[in-house]
């Protein structure tokens, strides 16, 4: 018997080479290898009966038309990842917007919804971002997935809340990246650690959070997140900074079997499904 959790289940939908900070022309060329990771998932969501959702990225809509569509038609959730993959604190506000309307309307045109989640590139809503999520306010976003509540090199805003929050002073709800403690250090839940540590960690990592067992840590809702792109691992190979090579590649062939197998440990389901019960 599954244990008395519910689980959000996302996936960033971007090409196996757009979230590894090429230039635009080092993009040019590239292999698209989207549908053999995105078939597998939704075939073994399908078999599952899970819904998830899905942070879509406006380069995607126009390159993969027919996939956001099957997405759709599959009752999953379909949200916003932007449009170009560019972190968001590289972005001036005004071209952040660009890329919010200019992904807003290609995922309506193609879906004939209304996005109201947002997952920022590389989780790069940080303190030195956070007027973002004002004009996600005002774009009609009813929440936010970017928020790593940890420090990363890249992105994170140490300290802050663990759980769904709605942002202090703001019309919006956080759902932040889940984390857990291991060995002394806070760390993601979900992407390249679902590859890297054994399964069972991440089963515990959920648990606590759910604060199964009384073994409290958290007690929080758990969002995983992962790509198309780490359910083909045969796709190209190239080289870009170490630790982001590191992290890209590694046990790639481990992300269908172990998602199979945690779908059959929890429930799970959309982050707007959770957001609303929970904010009810
Ligand atoms: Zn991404």
């Amino acid at each position: 018997m599954k244990p008395n959790i519910k689980v959000a289940l996302s996936f960033d939908v971007e090409d196996w080479y757009m979230g590894m900070e090429l230039k635009n022309h080092e993009m040019e060329g590239k292999e698209r290898r989207l549908t053999v990771g995105l078939s597998r998932i939704l075939s073994l969501l399908g078999k599952k009966g899970v819904k998830a959702t899905f942070f879509i990225l406006g380069m995607v809509c126009e390159m993969y038309p027919e996939e956001v569509k099957s997405i759709a038609k599959a009752g999953h959730e379909i949200a916003s990842h932007g449009y170009s993959h560019t972190m968001v604190y590289k972005l001036k506000p005004a071209s952040f917007r660009d890329e919010i309307k200019r992904t807003d309307d290609l995922l309506s045109d193609i879906t004939g919804k209304k996005a109201v989640g947002f997952r920022a590139p590389y989780f790069s809503i940080t303190s030195e971002s956070l007027w973002a999520l004002d004009v996600l306010i005002e774009e009609g976003y009813k929440y936010d997935a970017s928020i790593y509540p940890g420090y990363n090199y890249r992105y994170g805003i140490p300290d802050s809340p663990h759980d769904i929050y709605k942002y202090p002073e703001k019309e919006i709800i956080e759902f932040p990246v889940s984390t857990m403690e291991l060995f002394g250090r806070r760390i993601g839940i979900g992407g390249a650690y679902f590859r890297i540590l054994p399964l069972f960690l991440t089963k515990r990592g959920i648990m606590k959070r759910g604060n199964i067992n009384k073994n409290i840590e958290n007690n929080a809702d758990t969002v995983i997140y992962l790509h198309p792109w780490e359910f083909d691992p045969k796709h190209p190979k190239i080289k870009v900074a170490p630790l982001a090579t590191l992290t890209h590649y590694i046990n790639l062939g481990r992300t269908y079997p172990r998602l199979k197998r945690l779908l059959d440990t929890f429930s799970f389901t959309t982050c707007i499904d959770i957001i609303e019960e929970k904010c009810r």
